[in-house]
This record gives structure tokens, sequence and C-alpha cells, in this order.
């Protein structure tokens, strides 16, 4: 029995989708918004995702894709042009109707019948369509290819089950579109961009992630294939973390992006899209949250290193303060993960300790406290967020000197980067279970332990349309979800657990977010 008094309410093997909900607010990284599934997103929770994409960014720009902005709302007839496209998003489209409001008699507002659109217009839930349409103006010759475009945009899909950071009726991404000369082009720049989520996934948030391929069923509406990174949340639930589409050429054909090729002859290019979203920051709060709150990578940190002076709101605070600053500017001037260190002087009012405990459960990782003694001695207590605890149940500081706690900051860094991989990866690997060999036993294990149960890899025939929706039923009726076809994984070797025949790939089932 430990005695350790965690700073939440609600531990994680208690509930945890309602220590998920506690964290996000003793964080203070978002908060409802009272408009449903739309949330509004604070500073700490906002600062975590803008070093998201500042990461992500330099990654998408360093494989020479360029960004640009497109307009929010897509003409319907635009996104009607492909029929799987709109038939995948028909069902959570908001559509704008009107463009003015006009009073209703009552003292209220109603749009004026008068302002109806002529055309209604969807707000974006993805942007194919509508940057389709300038490639199509965009591209004439093979001179043209490849067309590599970003955007950094909200898009809006109308969900019923919402969650904050996971599941969002509006959220942040960014979106890739390309046009290639050739499937296999376009099918490398699929992969590229998978990997590119992977490396960003793994080195960035120390979230270890599967890449793969989604089985037909879970293809983005439109696409000839779609890969996916995933990643293990701690109820061992599956997080969906990022997307990359092969698109063929039925968006060409739809948007009419036709290009010359070096014989003179007209063809259809080959197109992909890939995306990653908000939803990361739930994949983070979830893979490395603690009892505690939340625990950020460094990478990923506003604030990597929190300096709280111990402050006695009398005459003795200021030299305090200025010794403070001085080793502010000194940590300041370090660089750690290829930046300069992000370090804050919390000068606000109030105990160090009540300070401590707020920073504790935004996840800043590293604290480090001075008191007057600490200045005449010349050290600092220090501590690290990812091992919070020592084993006798007490706040794990360590009493480095100033010098010293300065010159090993970066190197400090870098190990809780990597100490927080290690953890994850360690729990993923020890709930992936590969030795299920009929769907009996498959639904015995998902039964038996509902609380965490991992993942299992099955072997399977890859089963096509009405067989392969007959499989996703029995999943269903279990809960479950087909993940993705891992890229590395052994080759098939013995019967597929849904249909007998021989397997041809090996498939992760798990339940998901
Ligand atoms: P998609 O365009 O459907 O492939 O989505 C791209 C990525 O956006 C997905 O892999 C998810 O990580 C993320 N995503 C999809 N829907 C939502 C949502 N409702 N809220 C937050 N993120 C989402």
């Amino acid at each position: 029995m430990s005695a350790i008094r965690h700073a939440l309410s609600i531990k994680r093997e208690d509930d945890f989708a309602q220590w998920y909900q506690e964290v996000i607010s003793a964080a203070d990284m978002a908060e409802e918004s009272g408009v449903r599934g739309c949330m509004v997103i604070k500073p700490w929770g906002y600062g975590i995702w803008e070093r998201m994409q500042r990461l992500m960014d330099a990654r998408i720009k360093a494989a020479g894709v360029q960004n640009a902005y497109f307009p929010l709302f897509i003409p319907l007839s635009n996104f009607a042009r492909e029929a799987e496209h709109v038939e995948g998003f028909a069902k959570e489209m908001a559509v704008v109707t009107h463009h003015r409001l006009v009073s209703d008699g009552k003292g209220g507002l109603i749009p004026d019948p008068e302002a109806k659109l002529e055309e209604p217009l969807v707000v974006r839930p993805t942007s194919e369509t509508i940057i389709g349409d300038a490639m199509s103006r965009w591209v004439q010759s093979w001179r043209d290819l490849p067309l590599l475009l970003n955007q950094w945009a909200n898009v809006v899909r109308w969900e019923m089950r919402t969650r904050m950071f996971l599941r969002t009726s509006e959220f942040l991404w960014q979106e890739g579109h390309t046009a290639h000369e050739t499937r296999v082009d376009a099918v490398a720049e699929t992969l590229r961009a998978l990997e590119m989520y992977r490396s960003f996934a793994e080195e960035e948030l120390s979230l270890p992630v599967v890449a793969g391929e989604k089985p037909e069923n879970e293809r983005f509406p439109g696409a000839v294939s779609t890969y996916s990174i995933e990643a293990m949340m701690q109820d061992g639930k599956a997080l969906q973390a990022g997307t990359s589409h092969y698109l063929g050429t039925s968006f060409a054909h739809a948007s009419n992006i036709r290009y010359q090729d070096r014989e003179g002859g007209q063809q259809l290019c080959h197109t992909t899209s890939w995306g990653v979203s908000t939803r990361m920051v739930g994949g983070v709060i979830m893979t490395h949250g603690d009892d505690d709150g939340l625990r950020v990578p460094p990478a990923i940190a506003p604030f990597q290193v929190i300096i709280l002076p111990m402050l006695r709101e009398n005459d003795g605070d200021a030299p305090l303060i200025a010794y403070c600053e001085e080793l502010r500017a000194a940590i300041a001037a370090k660089d750690a993960l290829r930046e300069p260190i992000r370090v804050l002087l919390d000068l606000k009012p109030g105990k160090a300790a009540a300070k401590r405990w707020d920073w504790v459960r935004k996840g800043a990782p590293v604290i480090i406290e001075v008191g007057p003694r600490d200045m005449e001695n010349g050290k600092v207590s220090l501590l690290r967020r990812d091992r919070l605890w020592n084993d006798a149940g007490k706040s794990d500081f360590s009493f480095p000197s100033r010098d010293e706690a300065v010159d090993g900051i970066a190197a400090l860094l870098v190990d809780i980067q990597r100490s927080l991989f290690e953890e994850a990866a360690a729990r993923r690997d020890a709930n992936i279970v590969r030795d299920i060999d009929s769907f009996d036993a498959l639904a015995d294990f998902f039964n038996a332990d509902a609380r965490f149960p991992g993942w299992v890899e099955v072997q399977w025939s890859k089963p096509t349309g009405a067989a392969l929706d007959a499989v996703v039923e029995r999943l269903k009726a279990l809960k479950l979800t087909f993940r993705n076809v891992p890229l590395n994984a052994d080759a098939a070797s013995g019967a597929c657990i849904f249909t007998g025949e021989p397997a041809v790939e090996r498939i992760y089932v798990a339940r998901a977010y």
C-alpha cells in the first residue's frame, strides 16, 4: 500500500475516462464551450499544440511540401463530384444555407428567407475537393509535378460522440495534398508521409506507434488505400493518431486534375492526402499522464523548466529573485533537443509548494525550487516530473549545485524525452498478444479482462466486400475493431481466425477511441 497522496482525485485504474477529463482540467488545458463537441483550448493545451505544429511543420517543409491556404466553405456541388467521398462524409457535414439574419418579430433573429444561398456551402470536413479544384488549374504538364501542398486549418465533422481533443466536431489539423505523375510516385509519397508521422510521434511525442495499412472497411471515403499510425493508450485501447491516403486517380477524375505527359498525351494525376490533428494532444495525455496529472515530453512542452523561488513576500525576496533570474538566463542560454531551452521563472504570488503542484499537474518536465538557504549554499532543489516519487513515497527531489543543475539540464531533458518513450513502448509491447488462433479464443480474451485488454495480432485471409462486413460485425459485437496491418509484420503462416482459410497477413484487433 502506498501512502502517496496524489494530485488528482481520480486514479487511472479506477476510472480512466473520468481521470482523462480531470487531467485536462487540472492541467488547465481546455474546457467545454457550450457548443456541442467544440472545445476552448486554453494556453497550456494550445501551447502543446503549437509545439507539435512547429515540429511537424519543419518536417513537412523538409520534405519539399509547401504551405498554402484554401477556403473554409466548399460549394456543395464541388463536394458531390466524388460519390464515395460525399457518401462517407454526408452524415457529418455542417452546411451554410443563408448569409443574413432578420428579426423574427418576437425579439429574436432567424435566417433571412430572402438571403438564401443559391448553392449551399459545406463547412470543410477535409479539403480534397477544393484543393483539387486549385490543382486542376495549377497542373498543366508533367513539369508541374509533383505538386506538394499542405494546409494548417480547422475542419468540422458533426461527430455524434465527442471527447475533448480525441474527437471533437471542430478540430485543428494539417492536411497534406499531393499530385503525382504515376501510381508509384503517389504511393511512395503516401508512405513517406506515414513514416514522417511515425518518426514524429516517436521522437517528438515519445509515443510509440504501429504504422500499417488499414483494412478496406476502415478506408478514407474514396481512397484506394489508407495507412495509419496507431498508439496504445494506458487503458489498452488503440488511438488512430494519423492517417495517410493513396487516392488513386478518382479525385483527379472528379476535379479534373490532368497533365500533359512527356509524349504529349493527357493523363490523370495520382493524388494523396494525409493528416494529423489535435487528437494527438489527447494521445499524449492518455499515454504519458499519471495519477498526478499530465507529463509532457520535453520536445513539446511550452515550458521545459520551471524555476520557483520560495518567496516570503518581504524585503528578503529581491536578492532571491535576482539570483533566480540569473539562473533562468543561464538555462535559457543552453540548447536541448536542438532548440534553446524554454524556461520560466514563476513569480506569481503564492506558496512555492502550491505552485509546484500546479506545475506537476500541468506536467512541466523539470521543476527547480530555490529558497534563501539554497541560494546561500549555491544549491537548488530539482524535481523531474516523469519520476515524481521515490521508493519511500516522497517527492523525489535531487539537490545538485546551481552549476551542476545548469550544466546538466540539457542531458536531463533528453533523458526525460527518452524515458517517457521507453516506458510507453515497454507497456505497449507487454500488452500485445500474438498466440490467439481462433475467434472463440479472441472473444474469451477480450471478455476475460475488459478493463485493460491490450491488442491482439491475428492472422487473417483478408476477406473483402460482404465477407469482410460479416467479420466486422462479429468484431463489433465484442466492441472490437481492426486497427492496421503492420508494415513490418512477420509473414502469415497459419489459418485465418475468421474464415479458416489460409491466412495472408497479420492484423491488429483492439478496442479503440
Ligand atoms: P482523416 O481525414 O479522416 O483521415 O483524418 C485525419 C486524422 O485526423 C485522423 O487520423 C485523426 O487522427 C484525426 N481526426 C479525425 N477525426 C477527428 C475528430 N473528430 N477530432 C479530432 N481528430 C480527428
